[in-house]
This record gives C-alpha cells, sequence and structure tokens, in this order.
C-alpha cells in the first residue's frame, strides 16, 4: 500500500482546499469502498482528507414539504429517520435493500453517491480495464459479463452502478448540492450526477476533483402510499443487484396521475425509464398496464454475451414492482 498523509478537515471549505490542491487527495468518512479499494491497490492516494467530523449529518424537513439530507448522514440514520419513513418510504426500502447493517452504519450518504462499481475486473489488477486504467482496454466486454449493463455501455466500459440507494434517488428527481473552491455550493439533477462511460469510464460522476458533496435534496411527492423498490440478487442479503427497480405510483381513484421508474444494476448510472413513465400516465392502476409499462421499459436495451437473461428479469422485475406499489 502507498504511504499517505492524513488531514482531518475542520470545515467544508478546508477539506474543499486540501483535496482541490492535490490530484492524488480523496475525501474520506465512512470509508466503506474507498478503504477496499486503497487495500486492493485499484485506487493509491498520497492524502486523505478526513470529512467524518463536519457537520452534515442532519436529516430535516425543507419549506414546502421536501426533505434534505445531510451528505454525512449515515445510510442506516437516513433509512430511519422518521420523515424519510413515512413521506419517502422509497428511499428507506432501497437503503435497507443494500449492503448489510454493520456497512449500513458505517456508510454514509455522500459516500453511497461516490461507490465504485463492483466489476470483477475493475478490482483485478492483472487484467485490462479501462475504469481503473484508461487506455488498458475492458476485460469484461467479451469476458465475464453476466453482472455488466444492457443499458447505456460503451465499448470502452459495460459495468454497472452497484448503489440501491441511487436508484430510489434517481426516481424521486432529487438534487445533489456540492461545495466547490469558490465556496458557493452548486445544484445537480441526480439524474445528471452519475454519468455514462462513454469513451472515459474513469469518470464515474460530473463532479470536479476537490468539489465536496454536502447535502441531497428530496422535493416533495405525492409517492408515499404507492413506491416499491425490487431487487433481485444472486442470494438473500449482503449482495449486489442483477437488476433491482425503484416504482413510484401518484394514483387517484384508480387512474395514475404520474409515475416514476429507476433501474438498478443495469447502467452505469441509475437508469430512468421514461418511455414506461410517460405511457403509465393517465392510465389504470392494473397487471396488462403495468405488463406494457415493462416491455416498454426494457426495448431498447442491448446485452452482452453473458447477460441477456438481464432484459427478461428487469421486464418481470418492473411489472412486479409496479403491481406492488399499486398494492395489487
Ligand atoms: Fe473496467 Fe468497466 Fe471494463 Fe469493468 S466494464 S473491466 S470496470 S472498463
Amino acid at each position: 500500500m502507498r504511504p499517505f498523509a492524513f488531514k482531518r478537515a475542520a470545515a467544508p471549505a478546508d477539506a474543499v482546499k486540501f483535496v482541490a490542491a492535490n490530484r492524488d487527495a480523496r475525501f474520506i468518512a465512512g470509508g466503506t469502498n474507498l478503504v477496499d479499494l486503497i487495500k486492493e491497490g485499484v485506487d493509491s492516494p498520497n492524502e486523505l482528507v478526513d470529512i467524518s467530523r463536519l457537520p452534515l449529518s442532519t436529516v430535516r424537513s425543507m419549506p414546502g414539504g421536501g426533505i434534505t439530507i445531510g451528505a454525512l448522514a449515515k445510510n442506516t440514520d437516513t433509512a430511519n429517520h422518521p420523515i424519510v419513513r413515512k413521506d419517502f418510504p422509497l428511499l428507506t426500502q432501497a437503503i435497507l435493500a443494500g449492503a448489510s447493517p454493520q456497512i449500513r452504519n458505517m456508510a454514509t450518504n455522500g459516500g453511497n453517491l461516490m461507490q465504485r462499481t463492483r466489476c470483477h475486473y475493475f478490482y483485478d489488477l492483472a487484467t485490462p480495464c479501462n475504469k481503473r486504467q484508461p487506455g488498458s482496454g475492458c476485460a469484461a466486454k467479451d469476458g465475464l459479463n453476466r453482472y455488466s449493463a444492457i443499458f447505456g455501455w460503451s465499448d470502452s466500459c459495460v459495468a454497472v452502478h452497484p448503489s440501491d440507494m441511487c436508484v430510489a434517488l434517481a426516481a424521486l428527481d432529487a438534487m445533489v448540492n456540492v461545495q466547490g473552491m469558490d465556496g458557493k455550493t452548486r445544484t445537480i439533477k441526480f439524474t445528471d450526477f452519475h454519468r455514462l462511460p462513454e469513451a472515459s469510464p474513469e469518470k464515474d460522476n460530473t463532479l470536479a476533483h476537490g468539489e465536496l458533496i454536502v447535502s441531497i435534496d428530496v422535493p416533495k411527492n405525492n409517492f408515499a402510499a404507492n413506491s416499491y423498490y425490487l431487487k433481485v440478487r444472486d442470494r438473500a442479503s449482503y449482495a449486489f443487484a442483477l437488476v433491482s427497480v425503484a416504482a413510484a405510483l401518484h394514483v387517484e381513484r384508480g387512474t395514475i396521475r404520474s409515475a416514476r421508474l429507476a433501474l438498478g444494476g443495469v447502467a452505469h448510472k441509475p437508469w430512468r425509464a421514461a418511455a414506461a413513465e410517460s405511457f403509465l400516465a393517465g392510465k389504470r392502476a392494473e397487471i396488462g398496464v403495468f405488463q406494457q409499462a415493462a416491455e416498454l421499459a426494457v426495448k431498447d436495451a442491448k446485452p452482452l454475451s453473458e447477460n441477456g437473461y438481464k432484459v427478461k428479469l428487469a421486464q418481470r422485475a418492473v411489472a412486479k414492482a409496479l403491481g406492488r406499489a399499486a398494492n395489487l
């Protein structure tokens, strides 16, 4: 392991200043992914800036009925916060579907957004990986790609984003507030926060180096009574999604006023199924309609050699999640 300096930031501005000044510096909070990456030699920072004691762990209501979630609030505390449980149960379900209780007790919300793919080749230093070493190739594209993407991949990278929480946040049209070197905060739409791999898969998101996530806003919605997070995985706990679905419906007297659908385990970022959402608006909340929406949700899938099963799995998972959301 490469030796590294360790600094503790006293304020968000200090943390930003330290990391922005050094390309090989990283923020560290819960460390539930970064420490693994360092131990495996996938990442080798020469400086870690501890942000864990910054005052960014509050979860509170916003004027107008939304919620703002501190970047350093733990996943467990966020999932179990009374406002989240009551008004944003989709987020609670998604967080509790992720990782193990021990990891959720350590992991922060900002870290959840920043976690890196679990593509096996990314962690195997003996194999080519454009995300770990740009220009070296992608071992997964024509290799073991059972877990890889069926949407939005490129010849450079076919990895998927591993988070469950992010799939719910994408469905709920969350916003990410980040602080930069100028001391100002800018806001990024959640669906624009993570990026597709294109020709530069080494970049997972649209943050500049040194920008610090300070909070995540989730706007008020009408989905609390009709939402569901469905995760399909190889074993019942502590496994990443083969496919997951965040489904949210606003239903009035059996008619869908609006719908949100996001899929996990299928792309380099949480994947919104926009065509299916549009189709659902104005339709009756019934199984046949959900099956048609599910067909639309996977219409543009492009499976690889070993993950064709994900297309049917995603289709069935979408139909099932919509049915559960509608309490059918
Ligand atoms: Fe690396 Fe991405 Fe290819 Fe996996 S899919 S080997 S992360 S470039």
